[in-house]
């Protein structure tokens, strides 16, 4: 919709170029913690075929966090498997080579890959923006933009620095197509050829490779007769490598490589010409590759088709000033076979949203938002060096010289994505020591410790684990306590509680949670208690006031006698029955850890970078 009624010059907290999945998401983590964002976008209507298509585990559970993913799981087709077929010279075809499941990490809460498209995906997060009455301005595009060099100006976090001029494309005539916004932040989410980041001057790093695919959605005929067309699938043909995604609905994905196909004609750079390419092209290529197995369809099945060149590229900086970011495929862009474009382009907005909304509420210093590409663009570098090498098994003549070079088995791509789960997941992600990331207790050595997959470890996401809410005998999953809301969550492990002594020990945590909320205020954080035990004869209440926001927030690490889900997260965890107490930040991963007899060090956590009710803005 076009905001012609907007005023001419206006103030916005944070101005979002492009609704893709990377401002999308980020527009929708600003409104969750309660920041005005305006979101514009060039297009005049939403994308609903084609374009990206799987939501990867750990994506899924941010999505929960924002209490949007129901529509994914419920209409997306779930992959549970990767099959791989190979060519075979004595039949001259592909013959069936392995089936691995999917998902490869124990502590996934969703054991597979979502497929949908990139439309539907969008529309989930812009059913979260509508319900904070936000809605994204179609049909329009910056076409200036100005950022203060005043250093006073810059480090000032109430100034308004960035002047951006917008134009509406589809104004009424008679009505003013333009205007001034001034903007406090300003978020480049406008994709691989992003305007913002060119008018920041922002280089790229890396190169478009040689490499051209084609990539086709459509639904087969019940002639085709492929067997593993509902999973994931790998083909290592004669002459291409094809990578086929089950989708909604009975449709699929083809993504087919062209570098090594023969006949097309050559741009200047040697790769196949992307002007030549055609649906039919693409599916006679595809057949071919298929065979003995029938694979047809009839143009009127074919919804979406493209051809394209992958560019493996990330930007030198994530940000400009302090005050513009960029996000998504703005700041990085690699193949789509590991299946990461979309995924990594939320998780950056989810990344930097409570970041800016922490700066821009007064609650942190404006450092804090050094920490978005401290910690975004090394997971960038990673997943393009493992693109890189991925996307290469995917040409015949590079798999064959692998092959004779490395000895590595010509089945390379579908255990390849396996061996690499923690990555393509998203759940192995572990950011590195900063500010927000930092092992304070010098008593609490959490790499020793780490036995079980679900050791909870500075940097990495609290996992999913099912606890019993003290107040009415509930399965809650740890994660689903831990909504996207802006807030810190502060989770104090306090042992058992069966007795009246243990209810004293507690008091001194309660005492120094007081001081902690004299220093910083209340309003930033979420306070929650998980027991690892409680007696019949003691209930919710027998937790000190202090330590208990209301009813809801005390947890027991049991559930047997009420439902047929295991307790054991205190092992799981590696938290002794003496407790601890852990910091989680906004976004779900963990911050710190400390010993309950050392709760002071809290003190020290948080004065790196949130702001104490008493220290000067
Ligand atoms: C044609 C195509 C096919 C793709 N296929 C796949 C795939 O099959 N699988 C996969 O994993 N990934 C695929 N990708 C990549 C995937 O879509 C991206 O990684 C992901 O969408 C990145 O999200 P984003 O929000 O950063 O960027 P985008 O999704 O590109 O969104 C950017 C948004 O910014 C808007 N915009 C651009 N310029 C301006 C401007 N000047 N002013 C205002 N708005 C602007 C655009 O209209 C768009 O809505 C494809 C991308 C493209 C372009």
């Amino acid at each position: 919709m076009t905001s012609v009624s907007a005023p001419l010059e206006s103030l916005i907290d944070v101005l979002v170029i492009g609704a893709g999945p990377a401002g999308l998401a980020t527009a929708l983590g600003l409104t969750r913690a309660g920041i005005k964002v305006r979101i514009v976008d060039i297009r005049a209507q939403r994308i609903s075929v084609g374009h990206a298509d799987g939501i990867m585990p750990r994506t899924i559970e941010v999505l929960d966090s924002y209490g949007v993913s129901n529509e994914l799981i419920r209409k997306s087709h779930h992959v549970y498997a990767i099959s791989n077929y190979n060519y075979d010279p004595s039949i001259d075809g592909i013959k069936y080579a392995s089936r691995v499941p999917a998902i490869n990490e124990p502590t996934a809460r969703y054991k597979y890959i979502a497929t949908h498209n990139q439309g539907f995906i969008e529309g989930l997060l812009l059913a979260g923006l509508e319900d904070a009455n936000v809605r994204v301005e179609q049909a329009c595009k910056p076409t200036s933009l100005e950022l203060s060099s005043c250093e006073d100006e810059l480090k000032d976090h109430a100034s308004y620095p960035v002047k951006i001029t917008l134009e509406h494309l589809s104004a009424a005539p008679g009505t003013p197509s333009s205007e001034i916004v001034h903007a406090r932040f300003i978020v480049g989410a406008d994709g691989a050829h992003s305007w913002v980041r060119h008018m920041l001057g922002i280089p790229m790093e890396g190169d478009s490779t040689a490499r051209v695919w084609g990539a086709i959605d459509f639904t087969p005929l019940p002639s085709s007769n492929f067997p593993d067309w509902r999973n994931i699938t790998t083909v290592n043909a004669a002459d291409t490598g094809i990578m086929l995604i089950p989708r909604e609905c009975s449709k699929v994905r083809l993504y087919i490589e062209l570098g090594s196909v023969d006949e097309f004609e050559q741009d200047d750079r040697g790769r196949p010409d992307t002007s030549k390419i055609t649906a039919d092209k693409l599916l006679d290529i595809a057949k071919r590759a298929f065979k003995p197995y029938i694979l047809e369809t009839t143009p009127d099945k074919v919804e979406w088709w493209t051809a394209y060149i992958i560019g493996q590229r990330v930007a030198t900086r994530f940000c400009d000033r302090g005050r513009a970011f960029i996000v998504g495929d703005a700041c990085h862009t690699h193949s789509p076979k590991g299946g990461q474009g979309m995924n990594a382009s939320m998780n950056d907005g989810h990344n930097l949203a409570w970041k800016l909304a922490h700066v821009l509420k007064s609650w942190s210093p404006m450092a804090l938002l050094d920490t978005y590409e401290a910690e975004r663009r090394p997971f960038a570098q990673e997943l393009i060096a493992f693109d890189r090498w991925y996307a290469e098994g995917f040409n015949a003549e590079s798999r064959a010289k692998l092959v004779r070079e490395k000895g590595l088995e010509v089945a390379l791509t579908g255990p390849a994505f396996r061996t690499f789960s923690a990555l393509t997941t998203g759940i192995g992600i572990q950011y590195a020591p900063s500010i927000i990331t930092s092992q304070v207790s010098p008593t609490v050595d959490v790499i020793k410790t780490e036995t079980s997959p679900f050791t909870l470890t500075v940097g990495k996401r609290v996992p999913p684990y099912a606890l019993m809410r003290v107040a009415d005998c509930r399965p809650i999953n740890l994660q689903d306590a831990l909504p996207s809301d802006g807030l810190s969550k502060l989770i104090v492990f306090a042992g058992p509680l069966t007795s009246l002594e243990e209810k004293g020990r507690l008091a001194e945590v309660e005492e120094a949670l007081r001081d902690i909320f004299h220093a910083f205020g209340t309003d930033k954080f979420r306070l929650l208690v998980i027991l690892s035990a409680v007696s019949d004869d003691m209930s919710y209440k027998d937790v000190p006031v202090g330590l208990r926001k209301d009813w809801t927030s005390i947890l027991v690490d049991s559930t047997s006698s009420f439902s047929n889900e295991s307790g054991g997260a205190y092992a799981a965890f590696g938290i002794p029955v003496t407790g601890k107490f852990v910091a989680v930040r906004p976004d779900g991963y963990v911050g710190t850890i400390i010993e309950l007899s050392e709760m002071r060090r809290l003190d020290d956590y948080l004065r790196g970078w949130l702001l104490r009710s008493s220290d000067p803005l």
